[in-house]
C-alpha cells in the first residue's frame, strides 16, 4: 500500500489527513447563501444568480416535491444539460430528502426507460423538448410527477447550442406543455410557490444522496450510491489540491455536464460548497468557449484532453485573452504532453492530469498544481486515498510493476444500487478494483497504461460495447457484431463495428448507422463499420474483442 505521498514532500502544503464533514451536501448551499446571499453564483447567457436566488429557488422547489408527497429516499430524475435549472433541481431535491438520479439528456427512449426502471424513479425534472420522450416511455416506468422546464430560458442561445441534447423533429414540435395532474411547470412553481420545505435528517455517511449510472467494469449499467459523505469528502480534497485559491472568490469555467459525475464534483458541488462563481455552458462549442473565457474571466478550468484539443485547434485562439485561467485539471483519459504545454501556454495557468470514476465521486489521483508534476502520470493519490496496483495472483505488486488499480478512501461509493453481485466484484474489504491497469513509479506517482474493462472513451464519453452491440443484434441483417474503440485523433478512441451479416441480407454502414442513431444517444454511434465474414473467437465462442482492436493498432502503430 502506498501511503499518501504529500505529506512526506508537501507538508506544508496538503495534508495528509482533512476532518471530513459529516454533513448532508445541501447543508453547504444553505451555509453559501447564508454566507455570500448577494454574491454571484451562476452565470448563464448573460445573466447572473446569487447564491440567496440558487437557495431560494431550491427551497421552492424542494416544498413542491413534498407537497406531491416525496419522502426521504425517493428518487428524483434530473434530465437537463448544464443551467441553473440543472443545480437547483439537484440541490431541491436533495434538501428534500430525494436521491438524485442524474440522466443524459442525450438519451434516447430506450436508455431513459432503463434507467428510470432500475432506480425506480419517481419525479423527473426535464427540459419542455424532451417531455416527448419522456412520455413515451412513462407508462413502462414508476414515474409520478414530471416537473418541465422551458427550452426558451435557453434561448436566445444559438439553436445549434441546445440541438444536441434534442432531435429535430422534437425540435420543430411545437411544445407547449400543460400542466395537468402529473405534469408540473417550472416557471408557475418559482412563481406561485412557497420554500417552506420540510428539512430531512440525514445521516451523511449512510444516507445515499445520488445514483450515477455507469457501466462499471462489466458494462452492464447500473446505479453508483454515492452517500452525501462521499461527495462532501472528495470535494473537501478538490479544495484542499486548490489550496492556493480563495473561498468565495474563485469563477470556474462549466464546460463538463454535470450528469456526469465529474463536471458535478469539480464544477458545480466544488462552488456550492466554496462560494465559486460557476458559469455554464449547455454545450462545447469551441468558439463560444473562448469568448466566454475572454468575458467571464474564469480562474479554474476543470476539462478533459478533448476540450483542450478542441479550443487549441481553433484557428482564431489566439485573438483571445485566456490569462485569467489558472489552473486546469484534465481528467477522463489520458493528457497528451504536447496538449498540455500548448495550453498552458495560451493560458499562463497550470494544466495537470488527475484521474477517477464514477464509484469514486471520482478523483483519487492528481498531480499537484502548483509544484511538481510528472507528465505523463496521473499523479499522486489524494490526502486520505490508499492505492495499489494488484496482480493477478491478487497480491500487491512492487514497484514499477504492472496490474489493476484499486483505491480506498472516503470518496468510494457504497455499492451498486439493487446489485450486491457486481458490487462484490469490484468492492473488497473497502478497496475499489478500477479495471484500469497502470504502475506505480518509486515516488508514488502512478501511471495509468491500459483497461481491463470494455469501456470506450470517445471525446471524453464513456461508451461501453455491450449496449451497442445489442442494439446492432437487433437489426434483422445482423448475425454478429462487436464494438471496439478504436485510434481516433481527436476524439482519442471513436467507436468501431465489426459485422457479420446473415446469409442473403444486404445492408450497408448508412443503413447500420441509422438504425444506431434511432436507438442510441449519438455519442455512441459507431463511427466506422467492417463487414467481415466472421469474427475471431475463442474456444468457447467469445469474440476477441482483444484481437480486433490489436490488428487495428497494428495498421496506426503511432496509437
Ligand atoms: P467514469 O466512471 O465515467 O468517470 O470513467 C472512469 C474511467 O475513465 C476510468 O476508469 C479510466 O478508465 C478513465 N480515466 C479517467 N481519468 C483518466 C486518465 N487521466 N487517464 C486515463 N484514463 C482515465
Amino acid at each position: 500500500v502506498n501511503q499518501s505521498y504529500w505529506l512526506k514532500h508537501y507538508p506544508e502544503v496538503i495534508p495528509e489527513t482533512i476532518a471530513y464533514e459529516k454533513r448532508s451536501l445541501d447543508s453547504f448551499l444553505v451555509e453559501s447563501a447564508e454566507q455570500f446571499p448577494k454574491k454571484k453564483a451562476i452565470h448563464f447567457m448573460g445573466k447572473d444568480m446569487t447564491f440567496g436566488d440558487v437557495y431560494s429557488q431550491a427551497k421552492k422547489l424542494a416544498a413542491y416535491f413534498q407537497s406531491l408527497g416525496l419522502e426521504k429516499g425517493d428518487r428524483v430524475a434530473v434530465m437537463l444539460p448544464n443551467s441553473p435549472q440543472a443545480v437547483i433541481s439537484y440541490y431541491g431535491a436533495l434538501l428534500a430528502g430525494g436521491i438524485v438520479v442524474q440522466t443524459n439528456p442525450l438519451y434516447k427512449e430506450r436508455e431513459l426507460e432503463y434507467q428510470l426502471m432500475d432506480s425506480g424513479a419517481t419525479f423527473i425534472v426535464c427540459l419542455d423538448v424532451l417531455l416527448p420522450r419522456v412520455s413515451k416511455v412513462r407508462g413502462n416506468t414508476e414515474l409520478k410527477h414530471t416537473i418541465v422546464t422551458e427550452i426558451k430560458s435557453y434561448l436566445p442561445f444559438p439553436k445549434n447550442l441546445v440541438y444536441p441534447f434534442i432531435q429535430k423533429k422534437e425540435y420543430n414540435m411545437v411544445v407547449n406543455p400543460e400542466s395537468s395532474e402529473d405534469i408540473h411547470i417550472w416557471q408557475s412553481i418559482m412563481e406561485n410557490g412557497h420554500e417552506h420545505y420540510t428539512p430531512v435528517d440525514i445521516d451523511p455517511q449512510d444516507d445515499v444522496a445520488l445514483l450515477q449510472y455507469t457501466g462499471g467494469t462489466t458494462g452492464h449499467p447500473k446505479g453508483v450510491m454515492l452517500t452525501h459523505y462521499n461527495l462532501v469528502s472528495n470535494v473537501q480534497m478538490c479544495r484542499n489540491w486548490l489550496y492556493k485559491t480563495e473561498t468565495g472568490n474563485e469563477t470556474v469555467l462549466g464546460v463538463l455536464p454535470f450528469f456526469h459525475v465529474y463536471g458535478m464534483t469539480t464544477v458545480m458541488n466544488l462552488s456550492v460548497m466554496y462560494g465559486f462563481k460557476m458559469i455554464l455552458m449547455p454545450k462545447f462549442d469551441a468558439e463560444d468557449v473562448l469568448k466566454t473565457i475572454q468575458k467571464q474571466k474564469p480562474t479554474l478550468f476543470p476539462g478533459a484532453p478533448t476540450i483542450y484539443i478542441g479550443l487549441l485547434s481553433h484557428p482564431d485562439l489566439k485573438k483571445y485573452d485566456l490569462s485569467s485561467i489558472q489552473a486546469c485539471i484534465s481528467g477522463s483519459a489520458p493528457l497528451p504532453v504536447e496538449v498540455q504545454e500548448q495550453f498552458e501556454n495560451v493560458t499562463n495557468g497550470r494544466v495537470v492530469e488527475g484521474y477517477g470514476l464514477t464509484e469514486s465521486s471520482p478523483v483519487t489521483h492528481a498531480n499537484l498544481v502548483w509544484e511538481h508534476r510528472v507528465n505523463g502520470s496521473i499523479g499522486l493519490p489524494w490526502p486520505d486515498t490508499l492505492a495499489k496496483i494488484v496482480l493477478e495472483t491478487g497480491d500487491e505488486a512492487p514497484v514499477g510493476e504492472t496490474g489493476e488499480l484499486a483505491v480506498k478512501g472516503p470518496q468510494i461509493m457504497k455499492g451498486y444500487w439493487n446489485n450486491e453481485e457486481e458490487t462484490n466484484h469490484v468492492l473488497k474489504d473497502g478497496w475499489l478494483f478500477t479495471g484500469d491497469v497502470g504502475y506505480m513509479d518509486e515516488d508514488g506517482y502512478f501511471y495509468i497504461v491500459d483497461r481491463k474493462k470494455d469501456l470506450i472513451i470517445a471525446g471524453g464519453y464513456n461508451i461501453y460495447p455491450r449496449e451497442v452491440e445489442e442494439v446492432l443484434y437487433e437489426h434483422e441483417a445482423v448475425q454478429e457484431a462487436v464494438i471496439a474503440g478504436v485510434p481516433d485523433p481527436y476524439r482519442g478512441e471513436t467507436v468501431k463495428a465489426y459485422v457479420v451479416l446473415k446469409a442473403g441480407h444486404q445492408v450497408d454502414d448508412k443503413d447500420l448507422n441509422t438504425f444506431c442513431r434511432n436507438n442510441l444517444a449519438a455519442f455512441k454511434v459507431p463511427r466506422v463499420y467492417e463487414f467481415r465474414d466472421e469474427l475471431p473467437k475463442t474456444a468457447v465462442g467469445k469474440i476477441l474483442r482483444r484481437q480486433l482492436i490489436d490488428e487495428d493498432k497494428k495498421q496506426q502503430p503511432n496509437f
